[in-house]
């Protein structure tokens, strides 16, 4: 192990249904390659996330359907987490943001923001119903959207265009519970002061020079423009406003987006305190040596960039207005904020409404996850905007996994397992044998320094490009042909295993499941690649029981190095396929599922 402690922050997916396909090319799968990578590296990595289960739409859902908004997010909780875990995604800790140590944790930053001034009280217009004198949650207005025109704006979001809103801002509001028009009063909400940041986020992101250049400069650019904003709503459903007062209304919360964020130190907590070292999460948050990278998709930026930071800063009272760190101490800015672009499919922007999406689960229960994840690494938007197409699927799986990989792999242990039963001896090695390991063992140090910057699509092309080499090696060296000479045949296969037990290894952070069988089929023992697991598990404060991910990731064997194989005699079995390949007709079919909008669960918004 080093000494270095890696948090990794992965987005929150939104508890109002399930996900698809494109939300984990965004925050998903990206977060997993790099914790795998690292801790192959030997590097301690915490990772964690959880359900976004506050604001809204949850709210929304659960008028419609007649139900609480405890019951649409416990539903939804489960299922992302089954999803989540069933992809291979490593978390050490995917919690949601219901807990009472969540809770506890988004009032203390609260209450440090509050400390050192970031947080003031002001006075602005808030809706109440004429006819009962009572506060109108943001939910139950509705206007045309003052940004985009679209009617059906609610008073804190506009559905149309993403934009946030305050009620006060919709053109021609009118309640939806009796259609009258709602009456705006002055009352008091917390703010966030934003403007006192805009030196010390500057001088931040004036560190971060190697950022994705799209990420760096739309941060840079909101700098321009910072504005208070309301860290408390009309809202029934979030975190209590930790104030005499405040505490026990009913009708004020704060807002999801602030206690959202809070999320990865609160995860963190709850790690800590449920491995037993309750201090444990300071390693990752307070060393100044160690390192935060956040992933997500790009309509996060803001949150990540500009929001979390800010209440980092004004907690550890390092923004205009000075201050002392409230009682965790000082907490580490992200080290980088990780963006993907957006995945569209067959052209078309995922919409769960429109029913242009395919979720998580209909993806796994028809295809394997390590070819959703190879799809993602290789031809994923990490850096632009990119289409999913089933006939690009089709082909990534069955050219390069199945043909490319899977054969290599196949053909090379078949052969040893038919001739000789076992991991052959060796003999000397000639200069191909050589250069091809040399190869192979070599390619782990510039891959590494790849996936080290998020450069993972060029990761797993070059991770490719070796196995190509393997292939070719093969081909070149027919140990069909050596009948005559086993002796040779019997080097070629040893040297050949030996550099699919490096691919395997180069290509673990990326098919976890396939390259555990890969070990196996090379007559390894035991753990190469853990997979997480979901625990069912109650509460630390209140005892509500819920699911959680977790695993035992340091049971792996897998490192980032070349080596050795298991030693020669060690028996070897016949192979069965690694990858499955896929018939072209599943490209006509997942057409016309989509045209017929065919998907099960798509009770949520895209
Ligand atoms: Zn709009």
């Amino acid at each position: 192990m080093t000494d270095r402690h890696i948090l990794t922050a992965v987005a929150w997916p939104y508890a109002n249904g399930p996900r698809h396909i494109g939300h984990v090319s965004g925050f998903g799968v990206p977060s997993d390659v790099f914790s795998r990578f690292h801790r192959m590296s030997g590097d301690q990595v915490l990772m964690v996330s959880g359900t976004d289960e506050h604001g809204t739409p949850i709210t929304v859902a659960a008028d419609a359907e007649g139900i609480t908004p405890r019951q649409i997010a416990d539903r939804n909780n489960r299922v992302i987490v089954d999803d989540l875990a069933s992809l291979g995604l490593s978390y050490d800790l995917f919690t949601r943001t219901t807990t009472a140590n969540h809770r506890a944790v988004s009032q203390e930053i609260f209450l440090g923001l509050l400390k050192n001034g970031y947080v003031f009280p002001q006075t602005t217009l808030g809706a109440i119903s004429p006819s009962t004198g009572r506060t109108l949650p943001d939910r139950y207005i509705e206007g045309t959207c003052p940004i985009c025109g679209y009617d059906g704006a609610r008073g804190d979001q506009c559905d149309n265009c993403g934009n946030q809103l305050d009620p006060i801002d919709l053109v021609n509001p009118v309640s939806r519970i009796n259609g009258e028009t709602p009456k705006f009063v002055e009352e008091e909400h917390y703010f966030l002061d934003l403007p006192a940041f805009t030196r010390a986020l500057g001088d931040w992101l004036g560190t971060r020079g190697n950022w994705r250049p799209n990420v760096l400069n739309f941060s840079v650019n909101l700098l321009e423009d910072l504005k208070p904003r309301s860290y408390t709503r009309d809202i029934d459903w979030g975190v209590p406003v930790p104030l005499d007062g405040w505490r026990d209304r009913p009708d004020k919360r704060i807002y999801v987006w602030f206690d959202a964020v809070v999320g990865y130190l609160s995860a963190s907590i709850e790690w800590a305190r449920r491995s037993g070292d309750p201090e444990a999460w300071r390693q990752w948050w307070q060393a100044p040596d160690s390192d935060a990278y956040y992933f997500m998709g790009k309509d996060n930026i803001v949150f990540h960039s500009e929001i979390w930071p800010a209440q980092l800063l004004g907690y550890n009272g390092a923004g205009d207005k000075g201050g002392t760190p409230g009682s965790y101490g000082r907490l580490n800015l992200p080290t980088e904020v990780v963006s993907s672009e957006f995945l569209t499919m067959e052209g078309r922007k995922f919409s769960s409404s429109r029913n242009v999406v395919i979720y998580v689960r209909d993806f796994l229960a028809r295809y394997d996850a390590d070819a959703l994840r190879y799809f993602i690494a290789v031809a994923g938007p990490e850096n632009q905007d990119t289409d999913f197409t089933w006939a690009e699927f089709l082909r990534r799986n069955n050219d390069e996994l199945v043909a490319g990989w899977g054969n290599l792999v196949n053909r090379s242990v078949s052969m040893a397992a038919k001739n000789v039963g076992a991991v052959p001896t060796p003999g000397e090695l000639t200069d191909a044998d050589r250069a091809l390991l040399a190869t192979t063992s070599g390619a782990f140090a510039p891959i590494g320094e790849l996936l080290s910057r998020n450069r993972q699509k060029a990761a797993a092309t070059e991770a490719m490009r070796v196995v190509g080499e393997a292939n070719k090696y093969l081909s070149d060296q027919a140990p069909w042909k050596l009948k005559e000479d086993p002796a040779r045949r019997d080097t070629v296969l040893h040297t050949a295993l030996q550099a699919i037990k490096d691919c395997n290894a180069l290509l673990t952070p990326f098919l976890p499941h396939s390259s555990q069988q890969v070990h196996e089929l090379l007559g390894g023992t035991g753990v190469w690649s853990v997979a997480p697991q979901v625990v069912e598990t109650e509460d630390l404060d209140d005892g509500s029981p819920y699911p959680i991910i977790t695993g035992p990731y340091d049971q792996g064997q897998a490192v980032w190095a070349s080596t050795p194989l298991p030693p020669p005699g060690t028996p070897l079995a016949p192979p069965k396929p690694v990858f499955t390949k896929l018939d072209s007709s599943i490209v006509e079919e997942e057409l016309r599922r989509l045209e017929e909008g065919g998907q099960s669960g798509s009770d949520g918004e895209a």
